[in-house]
């Protein structure tokens, strides 16, 4: 999957996800991307988020709407991310799960956490930068 969070020039958000799921997937497997709040979410008051890996537990947790949410209620993007990567430990009857949660906040900061072993860095641009940064994930 490649998960994209932007925002304008007036501060609106959007984000957008593209995914070719699991290879090898069993007939019918819905994975998170396509599904609003799990996979991706957005609003401009607040922050957007997306996830990449092992859409179940983004389904499980509702991820993306659920960092959107707890910056709603006064986390940072950091603290957002990593209390879902910590409900997504949690979760009982867990396999390994490899997963990225990825977060921009209302006040353009992003933050992705890696966790189960996933690792792709992830490319920040702003305006008045010549290219995009590349960054590390938080390793969970
Ligand atoms: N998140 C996708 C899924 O579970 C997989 C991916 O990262 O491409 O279908």
């Amino acid at each position: 999957t490649v998960a994209l969070m932007v925002m304008d020039e007036t501060n609106s958000m959007a984000a957008g996800v593209s995914t070719s799921g699991w290879a090898w997937k069993h007939p019918g497997r819905l994975g998170d991307s396509p599904i609003i709040g799990a996979g991706i979410y957005a609003d401009t008051r607040y922050g957007a988020a997306g996830c990449i890996g092992h859409g179940e537990y983004a389904i499980r947790t509702v991820a993306a709407k659920s960092i959107v949410q707890y910056m709603e209620c006064g986390l940072s993007v950091k603290e957002a991310v990593l209390k879902v990567a910590d409900e997504i430990i949690r979760l009982p009857k867990r396999m390994k799960a490899a997963i990225g949660l990825h977060a921009v906040s209302s006040k353009g900061e992003p933050f992705l956490a890696a966790l189960g072993g996933f690792t792709e860095p992830y490319y920040f641009w702003q305006s008045g930068m010549a290219q995009a940064q590349k960054r590390e994930a938080d390793i969970i």
